[in-house]
């Protein structure tokens, strides 16, 4: 039985990974389950699995180990995701956080002898070099949930990276794909939370909208795979069914097809190496219609060439494109900033940024605080 923590548990990764674990009854433990504060899903969960339950809120950790009668171990406060990852063994962490929230629970996780099933992109993209060099000393391995990386991670097994040519990231476009560019900035959070192909949670589904998501991934994937920024391109493929591919030196183009369901890379991250029959539909190419691609707009969607500058850079710059981009998404959803406000308060504070290399656990909390604040005075001046 694989020992398993899901920390993020009551968002859509969270779920979907509950829904995948009690499809293989027997295969898997969930020892932990850690939330921010929706205590009703996360002490339903508890009681489902019989799993010690973290909550950020106190308040919400209150009432979840109300609801549950001291059944069962709750933990409360802001630090209780990364206790749990501290306390409780496990053999993997599925890190389906949102936001730069999960960094420091991820580090906890791959510190205490779990592998990392990794959703959050947000902890590659600001602390990378930290968070590989954590995995690589305790020899714990980090598999991608990201639905792009999990397929690069099936199109390179058995090759080697040495070989590789470049990665091809594949994108939805989002629901503004054609929109034209003067069109954008009077769009709104409900027309931004409608994706075309993904159900997601709100800040990645506005991430896809501005395409940020995408630059994410690309230093995502320079992380996970080794890869220098300029070996990842991106390609706009609407219908969401080739999820990336892998162009090797000899000529030869690899790619993972299926339906857009995260089912997949969620299951192939629980079960490696292993294949097992699970929930997810097989992908009928018949019924998956014709496959189109085009190139990215990056007049209309800066934050994609924002990523790749902040990748080429390096060092904190990233951390704090995240750090910008986390409150620009808080804003926009609060109805404060314009949809074309995103870049615009991402780009003012990386200008004002000034990069530090190889930086420290505390130097990118340091820059991901300044990268708010940054962002917050940019947006006060709009
Ligand atoms: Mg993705």
């Amino acid at each position: 039985m694989r020992r398993l923590l899901v920390l993020g548990s009551t968002g859509s990764v969270g779920r979907q990974t509950l829904e995948v674990v009690r499809s293989f009854p027997g295969r898997f433990r969930v020892v932990g389950l850690g939330a921010r504060r929706n205590w009703r899903a996360a002490a339903e969960q508890a009681r489902e699995f019989g799993a010690v339950l973290a909550l950020e809120d106190p308040e919400a950790a209150r009432r979840a180990a109300r609801e549950l009668g001291g059944r069962l171990r709750v933990l409360g406060g802001p630090d209780a995701l990364t206790e749990l990852a501290s306390t409780v063994p496990a053999d993997l962490a599925v890190g389906a956080v949102s936001g730069l929230a999960g960094l420091l629970p991820n580090l906890a996780a791959l510190e205490h002898g779990m592998d990392l099933a990794l959703a959050n992109k947000e902890t590659l993209v600001a602390a990378g070099e930290l968070v590989t060099a954590t995995a690589r000393r305790g020899g714990r391995r980090i598999l991608p949930v990201d639905s792009e990386h999990a397929a690069i991670h099936q199109c390179l097994a058995g090759e080697e990276i040495a070989a590789v040519e470049r990665l091809l990231l594949t994108a939805s476009g989002g629901p503004f794909r054609d929109a034209a560019a003067e069109e954008l900035a009077a769009v709104t959070p409900q027309a931004a939370l409608c994706h075309p192909n993904w159900a997601m949670g709100p800040k990645i589904t506005v991430d896809s909208a501005t395409l940020m998501n995408k630059g994410l991934e690309v230093i995502e994937a320079t992380w996970l795979f080794g890869v220098a920024v300029e070996q990842v391109q991106v390609v706009i493929h609407p219908q969401s069914i080739v999820h990336s591919l892998v162009q090797f030196v000899d000529g030869v183009t690899m790619a993972q097809l299926g339906w857009p369901d995260m089912r997949a890379p969620i299951q192939y991250a629980l079960c490696h190496p292993e294949r097992l029959p699970g929930p997810v539909p097989p992908l009928d190419l018949l019924r998956a219609g014709p496959l189109t691609f085009e190139a990215p707009r990056e007049d209309a969607f800066p934050c994609l060439r924002l990523a790749y500058a902040a990748a080429r850079m390096g060092g904190t710059l990233p951390c704090v494109l995240n750090a910008a981009n986390e409150v620009a998404v808080e804003l926009f959803l609060a109805e404060k900033l314009s949809f074309t406000g995103i870049p615009r308060l991402v780009e003012a504070a990386m200008a004002a940024h000034r990069v530090r290399g190889h930086p420290s656990l505390e130097e990118v909390l340091a820059a991901d605080a300044e990268g708010r604040r940054a962002a917050r005075r940019a947006a006060a001046a709009c």
